[in-house]
């Protein structure tokens, strides 16, 4: 459902990424591990269409990402894939329903309907009688339970996930990406999570690690 061919990507004399090729299948669980700096996050970045890689191309579903126009990647980006990012990415003014219904708002449905949605969501995630207060007044735990419903709101094919757990404690981070492994599998979306933790990463289907931005080590399932 979502490719990446013979990716590069440089910042100024750094290389980030020196030809990697990934698939993700429909509805599969992979984990991107690799040492800091590696290009892991350079991966998700190209992969989700915020960042255009060098050379090589995405395909979403099909699609050329590269060939697509500005609002045609924006708009199929928000729709097929959720980003999951660490949190301290929600909107500070907004409140959690808010912030939850926002990439539904973006798609133009109505906001009653969005925000019912986006209520839903942060039921199922537990933090439901949290929908009405903002950002700051969340615990990181929570916080990242929001992250991870605005991340689903759109009903996406792919779930991209840049090290959900990673400012979290131990516990805390296990919760949250157990309930991102839940979701993802009961609505059928492909999940991608970057972890610096390995025993994250072994509860994962298949793993890919990179090493100074090329993939080092593949391990299939069952492995
Ligand atoms: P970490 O585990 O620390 O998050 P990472 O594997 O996610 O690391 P990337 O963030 O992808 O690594 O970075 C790969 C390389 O690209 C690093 O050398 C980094 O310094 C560089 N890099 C990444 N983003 C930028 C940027 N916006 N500007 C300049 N250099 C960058
Ligand atoms: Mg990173």
């Amino acid at each position: 459902v979502l490719t990446g061919t013979a990716l590069h990507k440089s910042f100024g004399a750094t290389p980030a990424l020196r030809g990697v090729d990934v698939a993700i299948a429909p509805g599969e669980q992979v984990a991107v591990t690799g040492p800091s700096g590696s290009g892991k996050s350079t991966l998700l970045h190209c992969l989700a269409g915020v960042t255009s890689p060098d050379s090589g191309f995405v395909s979403l579903a099909g699609h050329r990402l590269d060939s697509l126009s500005e609002h045609q990647r924006t708009r199929v980006r928000r729709v097929r894939i959720g980003l999951v990012l660490q949190f301290g990415q929600l909107v500070p003014d907004l409140t959690a329903v808010e912030n939850v219904a926002l990439p539904l708002l973006l798609e133009g449905r109505r906001r009653p309907d969005a925000e019912q949605a986006a209520r839903g969501w942060l039921e199922r995630l537990g933090v439901g009688d949290r929908a009405d207060v903002r950002p700051l007044e969340l615990s990181g735990g929570e916080q990242q339970r929001v992250a991870i419903a605005r991340g689903l709101v759109t009903s996406p094919d792919v779930v991209l996930a840049d090290e959900p757990t990673g400012a979290l404690d131990t516990v805390t981070g296990e919760q949250a990406l157990q309930v991102l492994v839940e979701a993802t599998r009961e609505t059928g979306a492909a999940l991608v999570v970057v972890t610096h933790d390995h025993r994250v990463a072994a509860h994962m289907e298949r793993g890919i690690a990179l090493r100074d931005g090329r993939v080092e080590l593949v391990r299939e399932p069952g492995a």
